[in-house]
């Protein structure tokens, strides 16, 4: 189907997304209960989501496979996500992002005296990469998205592998501070992610982990779900998941909700045991809501608007 016709397919409430996805464990515990939260996505089509029974963790169900997503990425949703219309990345993309990078510099100012190796795991169109190598650090990115790879080569000057991290090698402690700026969300394997970049982190490294936080204010809970987000984390989950591969919230860091800077955790500290019954308290977050009242109430479009009219306003901001 052309990009443009999946796109307008993708904008219909009360209709599924082209996939079928395939029943998968979850990737904090290992455990197949699951508790529904959701069965419809932010534009009220319809879009299973449940919480590990176990460890609160929240996932898509059924989760769409390596190739549904692939095709996914590969097709519309630059235009679907981003509002991106053509290979490069929109102004109000850019003009965002450098705001983005600006903040997260300064977050990890004790962690950047001297040159530092650094790596940005899906690094975007690269704003980051541009603004930290500017400051004198040594930079390096990974980007399976090949157009805004290619941009932040071709823009910034700036060194991106065009891969998905599993197919990427690096030796051990090769970098002295890691980003994941709002990449985890998209990932079948969030966990193994945080496991293999741990191995890439040197010693004394610090990890910048940003999610969306699943717990943050929405007026409806289903306008916290989107198909490009496999897995969504409460605070929570999220330290979990870094206690899981190795590591532990650094205090010398503004760590605040799913945006955490971790570091390594001493060898042989145990991880904590997390309670029973966390998806219970996850899902009983998650009011069911009505998404069709909140369609006839005509919210949706006002929401829609909304976020248009914002997308515009960045257009206009000079980069
Ligand atoms: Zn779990």
């Amino acid at each position: 189907m052309p990009k443009f016709l999946a796109t307008i397919r993708n904008q219909i409430p009360l209709t599924p997304y082209a996939y079928r996805g395939e029943d998968v464990p979850c990737n904090l515990c290992g455990s197949h209960h699951k508790l529904t939260v959701s069965q419809t996505d932010r534009r009220l089509k319809t879009l299973k989501t449940v919480a590990c029974q176990q460890c609160g963790l929240i996932r898509t169900d059924p989760m769409p496979t390596d190739a549904e997503l692939d095709a996914y990425y590969a097709g519309e949703y630059r235009l679907d996500y981003q509002f991106a219309f053509s290979k490069r990345p929109p102004r109000f993309h850019i003009t965002r992002s450098q705001r983005d990078a600006e903040t997260r510099l300064r977050l990890l100012e004790p962690a950047l005296s001297g040159q530092k190796r650094l790596l940005d795991f899906g690094s975007g169109s690269g704003e980051f990469l541009a603004l930290a190598a500017k400051a004198g650090h040594k930079v390096q990115g990974i980007e399976p998205g090949e157009s805004f790879a290619a941009f932040a080569r071709e823009a910034y000057g700036v060194n991106v592998q065009s891969a998905v991290w599993q197919q990427v090698e690096f030796a051990p402690g090769s970098f002295d501070v890691i980003t994941s700026n709002h990449v985890l969300e998209h990932l079948r394997e969030p966990v193994s992610a945080l496991k293999r970049m741990a191995q890439w982190l040197a010693e004394d490294g610090v990890l910048f982990v940003s999610v969306p936080n699943a717990l943050g204010k929405r007026r409806h809970s289903f306008q916290h779900f989107h198909f490009a987000h496999v897995y969504n984390f409460t605070p929570q989950a999220l330290i979990w998941a870094g206690l899981v591969a190795g590591l532990e919230p650094d205090p010398r860091f503004r760590n605040d909700g799913t945006t955490i800077t971790f570091r390594k955790r001493k060898e042989g500290e145990a991880v904590p045991a997390w309670g029973e019954g966390q998806g219970q308290w996850v899902a009983a977050h998650f009011e069911p809501g009505s998404p069709l009242r909140f369609l006839l109430s005509g919210r949706w479009a006002l929401d829609a608007l909304r976020r248009f009219r914002k997308v515009a306003g960045d257009s206009f901001v000079r980069a």
